[in-house]
């Protein structure tokens, strides 16, 4: 099916609160009419307008005349023997996206879409075999959390913990809409969620960690780095060569002068490709630069990528080598590989 705009209408969340007291106005209704709208709409998560009660039966009549509330629809489920669970969800425009549930005794943390298909053709990942088709809206990736929390509550009796957006896309291609979600999550009366709790995870746009840094919303950032020398990384990640692993220190660094926060350095080991001592040697020196958590991750094979995970062997003297030079790290498992859930894995299969 051809993804297109079902309705002409505008969809009532791209629009400001402001923008909604001048709609109420407009209409010879209170101004506080906005912030009850507000509440249904970023809040309670509300999927219809029939649902917003303490509107008149008139005016919610008039609500569907006058806009459309788009929300996403959960596709498939996926439930791994490891528990976790992949999300398919389908936009208002027949496209689909995935987020993921991975539960751990201490923690549950949600995995998120930012885009549709991605345009940085990591080469190891399935995302970055597709094409790029959209941005998400603020509303589309709010709605992913609302729909995994509610997930996460039937399946493991408890609320998310923790946000990645380590799904679908590069966060910091779509700036404006992540940052807005972000924002509607961390409002007291929504989720809740302390911005501390979320991690926007980047391929490294050096210009995006700098706008990100003067905004500071107070998140926790992430750089998958994946190798710790130029050559390297440009051979699996397109964007250094535009984003060289210097013009990445420099930003990283000022971000973390302004955030104060540890930085995250993801690190996928791929059998005789940055898993030796060599490539373990310049991911120490990268991390001196900075106050940081590696997460060494174990490698899910994408079909056609030519990569492979690392022997266990590698894996182990790696990260003892980290180790033994006070770099803090984790060596992540991956977490719902038989259902393609794993990091690079998604891409809208069944
Ligand atoms: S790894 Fe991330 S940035 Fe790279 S192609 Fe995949 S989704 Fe895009």
């Amino acid at each position: 099916m051809n993804p297109t705009n079902t309705s002409a209408k505008p969809d009532i969340r791209q629009l400001t609160q402001e923008e909604l007291q001048n709609y109420f106005l407009s209409k010879n209704e209170p101004a506080f009419r906005a912030k009850q709208l507000y509440q249904w709409l970023w809040q309670k998560g509300s999927k219809d307008f029939s649902q917003m009660t303490n509107l008149s039966q008139n005016l919610r009549q008039q609500l569907s005349e006058d806009f459309t509330l788009q929300t996403l629809q959960l596709n498939l489920l996926q439930k791994s023997e490891d528990e976790t669970i992949k999300c398919r969800f389908a936009l208002h425009d027949h496209y689909m996206v995935e987020g993921v549930i991975i539960p751990t005794a201490e923690r549950t943390t949600a995995c998120v879409s930012s885009q549709v298909g991605c345009s940085l053709s990591c080469s190891f990942c399935a995302t970055g075999k597709m094409k790029r088709m959209r941005n998400l809206a603020a509303s589309e990736i709010f709605d992913q959390v609302i729909s995994l929390n509610e997930l996460s509550q039937k399946h493991f009796q408890k609320n998310l913990n923790n946000i990645v957006f380590m799904g679908m896309g590069e966060p910091l291609l779509n700036y404006n809409n992540t940052l807005l979600a972000i924002e509607k999550l961390t409002q007291p009366n929504a989720l809740g969620m302390s911005p501390r709790r979320i991690t926007v995870s980047t391929a490294g746009v050096a210009k995006m960690i700098y706008r990100l840094a003067d905004d500071n919303p107070k998140v926790n950032l992430a750089l998958s780095l994946h190798a710790a020398n130029d050559a390297k990384r440009s051979e699996i990640m397109p964007i250094n060569e535009q984003n060289n692993l210097e013009s990445l220190r420099e930003a990283l660094q000022y971000f973390q002068n302004k955030n104060g926060r540890l930085l995250y350095f993801e690190y996928i080991m791929f059998k005789n490709f940055n898993d030796s001592l060599q490539d373990a040697k310049e991911l120490v020196r990268f991390c001196r630069n900075f106050p940081c958590k590696v997460n060494l991750i174990e490698y899910n094979t994408v079909e056609g990528t030519g990569m492979h995970k690392s022997e266990e062997d590698a894996l182990f003297a790696f990260q003892q080598y980290l180790q033994a030079k006070n770099i803090t790290c984790t060596l992540r498992r991956s977490r719902g590989k038989d259902i393609d859930a794993a990091c690079g894995q998604l891409a809208n299969k069944n």
